[in-house]
């Protein structure tokens, strides 16, 4: 189960498409390159274009969200999401197990770029990419704000104790969730 771009369909919905997008993994927080070089609170006076690639990547708050299969009804586009993650994604540290080689088990994992963000309306709600680009702040609870790579998880933001792999869970459908963070 969970091929790679394998299309899932419901039998209520009649036509629904999984789909899952990449992030990076973090090893340790912040980068250290971004400790040295990135402008201070960065993400308050620099456009997403702008930034560096570091930046880019530390703006990840480490959620795992984005690494939970959805659903997409084919004719009202509504997207459903599902507790059910993909196999790569370490369901205790919310990181992606082999980020570097994810095509090689994983060929339809999504490259996020300020391009195609605006493109992704199936990001979650609290995803720190989404936010800026609508020109919102990120919540105290992100780990630029706070420093700690936990406090994404000790809020309550992350799939972190909510997730279970697509190798054991069986039909999405049957794993349809409605949390609030979504
Ligand atoms: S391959 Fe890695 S980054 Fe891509 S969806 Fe899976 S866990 Fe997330
Ligand atoms: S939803 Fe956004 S902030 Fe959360 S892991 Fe994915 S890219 Fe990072």
């Amino acid at each position: 189960m969970g091929a790679a771009g394998a299309r899932t369909f419901c039998p209520m919905c009649a036509n629904l498409l999984s789909k899952r997008i990449s992030r990076r993994r973090a090893a340790s927080f912040p980068p250290l390159p971004l400790a040295r070089t990135a402008t201070p609170r960065f993400w308050e006076v620099k456009r997403l274009t702008e930034m560096t690639e570091t930046e880019w990547e530390s703006l990840c708050d480490g959620c795992g969200k984005c690494c939970l299969h959805k659903l997409q009804e084919e004719d009202t586009g509504h997207i459903h999401y599902t507790n059910v993650a993909c196999e790569l994604l370490d369901l205790a540290s919310c990181q992606c197990a082999d980020y570097v080689k994810r095509w090689d088990t994983v060929p339809d994992c999504v490259k996020l770029t300020p391009r195609l963000l605006h493109r992704l309306a199936w990001m979650p709600e609290t995803c720190a990419y989404r936010l800026l680009a609508r020109g919102e702040p990120l919540p105290p609870w992100h780990p630029l704000e706070t420093g700690d790579p936990e406090s994404v998880h000790r809020a309550g933001m992350s799939a972190r104790g909510r997730a279970v792999s697509e190798l054991d869970a069986g039909p999405l459908e049957d794993h349809i969730v409605e949390w609030s963070d979504l």
